[in-house]
Formats: structure tokens, sequence, C-alpha cells
């Protein structure tokens, strides 16, 4: 069994799970290390850390961001990120109005569609700061207009979907450094689900992780349920090359809400405690 899991999601953005109720069950499946990476926010980090200080848990704060490199999309998890005031800490609610614009223009895209559904609708479904598709394919299958969430983004909400709107997005050699500057260790997520316009071939991730790892990048999320053994070695071993974490987490957002379970991801995941020393060494 797992012990650590450094990528969940609770109801502070689109995980399905209160912080309390996401470290009990880190409790119960045996946890002693979660790290809390809402999107674009930090705001479930005080109950989590009263939680976890009852459950005998070390709580990592953070948040994930979405980023580009030119044409590429991705998604950055920033950990022992602080809340309060800090140069990273400072740009999220900026990042947050950037969501609720976007979320309003597919709204209006959706009823354009025939999707009769409005923005109380999806404030109904979240429950936190961050507000974003999730909530909107809820908001979706709640009114009947598709069966669920995973529905909801294949047919309307994904990527260049129908329904799809861009929303703001810091540059990551940006949000690299406001993360550094901010206390906090930068680390890319999930390669191999990365959003991008182009395909990636092996020797194009090696250009890019080095010029990240050049920015301050300080680690690779290796250990995440959608990459095979043999991925999740690979991206280990350049970590290692590059001198930085290999790190990894289930992206758990709650039962039902997607396949990932906690700590397991499909049931095969087993981050390595050697993620979180490599983490902290990654702390300047
Ligand atoms: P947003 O940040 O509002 O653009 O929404 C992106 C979030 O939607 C991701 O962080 C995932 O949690 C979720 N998501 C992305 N793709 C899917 C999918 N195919 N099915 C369910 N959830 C998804
Ligand atoms: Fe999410
Ligand atoms: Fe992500
Ligand atoms: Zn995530």
């Amino acid at each position: 069994m797992p012990s650590i899991d450094l990528h969940v999601h609770s109801t502070a953005s689109d995980g399905l799970d209160t912080p309390s109720e996401l470290i009990s069950s880190a409790a119960a499946i045996g946890l002693r290390i979660v790290a809390l990476v809402d999107h674009d926010t930090l705001s479930g980090i005080p109950e989590a850390r009263d939680s976890a200080a009852s459950h005998d848990i070390e709580l990592i704060p953070g948040t994930e961001l979405s980023v580009e490199h030119g044409e590429r999309k991705m998604h950055l998890l920033v950990y022992f990120l602080e809340p309060g005031p800090g140069p990273l800490q400072d740009r999220l609610h900026g990042l947050r109005n950037g969501r609720d614009l976007r979320n309003r223009a597919m709204v209006e895209k959706l009823r354009g569609l025939g999707y009769g559904i409005t923005m109380g609708d999806v404030l109904a479904h979240a429950h936190g700061q961050s507000v974003g598709r999730p909530h909107i394919a809820d908001a979706l299958a709640a009114n009947g207009l598709v069966p669920d969430r995973d529905t909801a983004f294949d047919d309307l909400l994904a990527d260049g979907g129908p329904a799809y709107v861009e929303r703001e997005r810091l540059t990551a050699i940006d949000a690299i450094a406001l993360a550094r500057a901010s206390g906090a260790v930068p680390v890319i997520a999930h390669p191999l689900t990365t959003g991008s316009r182009v395909p990636l071939r092996s020797s194009d991730w090696a250009e890019l992780l080095r010029d990240l790892t050049d920015a301050g990048l300080g680690g690779i999320e290796a250990y995440y349920p959608q990459h095979n053994q043999r991925e999740r070695d690979r991206f280990a071993e350049i970590a290692r090359a590059l001198g930085i974490a290999a790190t990894g987490g289930s992206d758990y957002h709650g039962e039902g809400a997607r396949r990932n379970r906690l700590g397991v991801g499909f049931g095969d995941l087993n981050v390595p405690l050697s993620a979180v020393d490599e983490l902290i060494a990654q702390r300047r």
C-alpha cells in the first residue's frame, strides 16, 4: 500500500470531498503524507491542515496551475505554497477571475448549442473558490442534458470541443518564477496527458524539460495513474538525469468523479516515499 499521495483535489476546486473528508479517507487507507493541490486556490489548506494534525498526517500545501509554453498547454503543480500574501499567491485571485469570464462564455456557447443551463446552475454545483469545467459538466448532468461528467467532457467541454473557450493562463516560465519567488517548488504535472497541439516526440520532451528545469522547475510527476510502468520509470529517470524530483499522486477528485482512487490511482499506483525527500531537497 502507498503511504503518500501528492496530488489530490477537494471541494475548494473541482473535487467532491471536503478537505477534512479527504484527510479522513487518507488516514483510513494509511496515507502518512498528502498534498492538496486544488486548481488556482489555497482556500482548502487551513481545513486540510487542521484535519491532518488530528489524523497524524503530514499535509503539503499547494495548488495546480494551467500554464502555456509556446504552443503547448500543461499543468504545473506547486508544492509548499503557503496561504497568505506572496508573489504567486497574489496572482491566484486574477486567475480565478479569468476562470469566471471563461465559464460565462462557455455557458453562453452551450446555450447557443441548445443546452439551456445558467451560470446559477453551474455555481450550484461548486462549493469553493475555484469554479471550472467539471462544475459546468455537473450542471449539464443535473439538468438531464448529458448522462454524466465524462460524457459532458467528451461531447462538449474538452479542449477544442464545441463549447470550449480558452482562459487566461500564465506562461510556464512565469509560473515557475513566481512559484520559486514564493518559496515553493514547481513540478510539471502528468506530462503525458498534457494538452498540446504539437505532437510530442521523445526528443521534444528532453528539450522541453531541460528548458523548464533551467527556468527553475523542481520536479516531474512521474508516478501517475495514466502512466504505465515504463512511462513512470522513464520520467523518473529523466528527473534523476536533470537533478530534479520524481513525484507522483493519484489526481483523486472524489469517488465517482473520475476513476482515479485516492492513493492507488487505478489500483497499481504506489508513489515512493523518496518523492517527498526529493521535493524537500528542491526547496531553496
Ligand atoms: P478547467 O480547469 O476548468 O479548465 O477544467 C479542467 C479540469 O477538468 C481538470 O483539472 C480535470 O479535473 C477535469 N477534466 C478534464 N478532462 C476531463 C474529462 N475528460 N472528464 C472529466 N473531468 C475532466
Ligand atoms: Fe481537476
Ligand atoms: Fe491536472
Ligand atoms: Zn489535478
